[in-house]
């Protein structure tokens, strides 16, 4: 693979970041992953948006213009030849030179790394004929998960946790009440409604989610956002989750709970059609 940092695209065996790097010690930095479907890049305005508040949240600058993250992104999509797949992009507050809990000083230069993941199969996916299963696990995140940071390790062990438990992912639950997955913003449907928890700091506003109830409301469906519980969820007729690198799929089971007759509904597969059919459009 060609991955880009600081300027240069590399072999990524050479593309080397100190070990003072803040995003290495102290998890201090941001990120994005923005899907290439037909060799275009999907909801770019959305994923920079997002960027550039994320930065703004940390205090972190924005080393590049929209111009040349837009020039980097279609430029790693053409030399590693990405057909479908995601790019990965991350921004830390750079080289402090030390361990240090006080910032290094703001003319630091930021460390700007981009790389390309090839996943064939990602519109045509066959888990959207199937839908996942998931259990649920505590939020124990950081309460800013507005700020989507580098800082996974929870949502890396609760994956982990399902996985041992024989399942695909985890809905993480706080005060009782369905946050979002590990990695993905979730949706149930009751009587025909689509019920997903509203913006907050409690959640990472996804770039998918936006367009999603953008095309939903578009095409004169129902949505409510507001919090639900997991026995609300179990009791729904259709669950799903959204993400960038997953666009729209099912859930099917819940806790060992198989959500109405156990087959992917709808609702679900109509949305799935519709966002890819919708964000296609504007994909550059
Ligand atoms: N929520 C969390 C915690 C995430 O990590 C992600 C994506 O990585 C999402 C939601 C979905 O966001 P998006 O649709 O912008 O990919």
């Amino acid at each position: 693979r060609t991955v880009y940092l600081n300027g240069d695209y590399l072999a990524e065996a050479d593309a080397k970041v100190s070990i003072f790097d803040r995003g290495f010690i102290m998890a201090d930095g941001v990120y994005e992953v923005t899907s290439v479907l037909d060799g275009k890049i999907l909801e770019f305005k959305g994923h920079l948006a997002r960027l550039a508040r994320s930065l703004k949240e940390l205090g972190i600058g924005n080393p590049l213009s929209d111009d040349e993250w837009l020039a980097i992104h279609r430029k790693l999509v053409e030399l590693n030849k990405i057909d479908e797949g995601v790019i990965y992009l991350q921004v830390t507050r750079g080289n402090a030179g030390d361990r240090d809990f006080v910032y290094p000083p703001e003319d630091t230069p930021q460390t700007v790394v981009l790389f390309t993941q090839a996943k064939p199969g990602l519109a045509d996916n066959p888990v959207a004929k199937t839908g996942i299963r998931v259990i649920s696990v505590p939020d124990l995140r950081w309460s800013r998960r507005d700020i989507k940071t580098v800082q996974l390790l929870y949502p890396s062990m609760a994956k982990m946790e399902a996985k041992a438990r024989g399942v695909d992912d985890a809905w993480l639950v706080e005060d009782g009440f369905v946050t979002e997955g590990t990695s993905n913003n979730v949706y149930i449907v009751k009587d025909g409604t689509i019920i997903t928890r509203q913006l907050s700091t409690d959640i990472l506003h996804g770039i998918t989610r936006a367009s999603l109830l953008r095309y939903a409301a578009e095409a004169q469906m129902q949505i409510v956002e507001r919090p639900f519980t997991i026995e609300e969820a179990q009791a729904a007729d259709e669950a799903f989750f959204t993400s960038a690198s997953a666009f729209v799929l099912p859930v099917v089971e819940i806790d060992g709970v198989t959500l109405a007759d156990g087959k992917v509904g709808p609702v679900a597969t109509r949305l799935r059609e519709l966002y890819i059919q919708e964000s296609m459009k504007s994909a550059l």
